[in-house]
């Protein structure tokens, strides 16, 4: 069911709580990647080019929950936001629901942008808490979910709010509504043939994905260390490649599904390999097949890249979720990159192309592929859970349009 947007709520002298996802990578100081950022925007943007008034409230990182952190607060992200926005963004007080923060929001001019401090210094934010949502429900005329890196979260803010909103609008942003499109409209009917690349850490991350996608695929391709526990599920040598031993039978049985199913699942069928869990280890050889005791895979193959770029190249749907390798560290990014580059060339071929999973976007935006890909999500964990299919509490409680 498609949700009411920020575009169809009438803002004008009203105050807007927006719950964006401001939860950024920050370096020293400094914010890392401002992405989160500019994928609010335009939501914003709605809001006060409008004679809206914007309440901004978001988390950042994981703080105590017991007050205000100097580590964790807001502060650098307010002056970035402010830098793009090309106006002042205010910062009322420590806590986003004392009597400061309420006189701030009562002061807001139509037009004005407030950000609330960090909403994990109050305790109520990870406890769901229903009178800590009562309070941020006080501050607004309406409530906006721009968050989607947060959405499958079930925080006081962005379930316990929208129910203590009682009759006043509930709607999403932009941001919220183009991911919703992407990663569920468009993988409803998709073009084919729909390929799935798979990759990153852990096969029990991805388990409910891999599930949900493989019957829904024409190729599933799968690399990462997750790739080690599939290809020892076929009963090959893996060295020391990171196996998760329990989940060695889930890979079997899907193994044996996709070869009844007719779905083609690849696997890495040559290794980048070393012997430490170091970037500078300084042994890295390639082994085709199997890999020699003593030895990890630390990346795909230069066979299984092409192998992998080959069947990309002929997708007219792609989700990328997951690194192909330690892309972190110069020796084994290559497969992560070309299979980036393939995903990149699909998309200029007339692919749809998705990117999920806070990594893999991290290595795009390294490899500046990003403005090559159709989508890039700005949420990990979300984007995961609606890959498995596996609905928002946090959207159900958004009217339908
Ligand atoms: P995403 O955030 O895109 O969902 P994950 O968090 O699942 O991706 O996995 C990303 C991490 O997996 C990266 O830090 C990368 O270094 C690591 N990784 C990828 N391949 C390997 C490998 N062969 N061995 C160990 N770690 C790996
Ligand atoms: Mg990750």
């Amino acid at each position: 069911m498609p949700k009411k947007t920020v575009e169809s709520l009438d803002v004008k002298g009203k105050r807007v709580l927006i719950r964006v996802d401001f939860n950024v990578p920050m370096d020293g100081t400094g914010i890392g990647d401002d992405r989160r950022i500019r994928a609010a925007i335009p939501t914003i943007k709605s809001v006060i080019e409008r004679g809206g008034r914007a309440i901004l409230m978001s988390h950042l990182g994981r703080p105590k929950g017991e007050g205000f952190e100097e580590t964790f607060t807001l502060v650098p992200v307010g002056v970035r936001l402010s830098e793009l926005l090309g106006r002042p963004v205010a910062f009322p007080s420590h806590d986003c629901v004392d009597a400061d923060a309420a006189n701030a929001v009562a002061q807001m001019d139509d037009g004005d942008v407030l950000l609330l401090e960090n909403l994990r210094f109050h305790p109520g934010e990870k406890g769901a808490d229903l009178q800590f949502a009562n309070k941020l429900a006080a501050m607004g005329d309406a409530y906006v979910n721009d968050a989607f890196g947060s959405c499958h979260r079930l925080d006081a803010s962005m379930v316990a709010l929208p129910t203590a909103m009682g009759a006043k609008p509930r709607v999403v942003g932009l941001l919220v509504e183009k991911e919703l499109g992407f990663l569920s409209e468009a993988l409803k009917d998709p073009a084919r043939p729909f390929v799935v690349v798979l990759g990153g850490a852990k096969v029990s991350d991805k388990i409910g994905a891999i599930e949900r996608l493989l019957p829904r695929a024409d190729a599933v391709l799968i690399g990462g260390a997750m790739a080690y526990t599939f290809v020892k599920a076929l009963g090959k040598n893996v060295g020391k490649s990171r196996v998760e031993e329990d989940r060695v039978k889930d890979a079997r049985r899907m193994i044996e599904q996709a070869a009844n199913t007719g779905v083609e699942l690849h696997l890495p069928t040559d290794h980048v390999c070393s012997t430490a869990f170091t970037e500078d280890a300084g042994d890295i050889e390639v082994f085709d097949d199997e890999i020699k005791d003593g030895y990890m895979g630390l990346d795909i193959g230069p066979k299984t890249q092409i192998q992998f770029a080959s069947v990309i190249s002929k997708a007219k749907t792609v989700v990328w979720n997951g690194p192909m390798g330690v892309f972190e560290w110069a020796p084994f990014r290559v497969g992560t990159k070309m299979v980036g580059t393939a995903i990149a060339d699909a998309t200029d071929s007339g692919a749809i192309t998705i990117v999920g999973g806070g990594d893999s976007a991290a290595a795009v935006d390294e490899f500046k592929l990003a403005d090559r890909m159709s989508h890039v999500s700005t949420g990990g964990g979300a984007s995961l859970q609606m890959l498995e299919g596996r609905p928002f509490k946090a959207i159900e409680l958004i009217e339908d349009e």
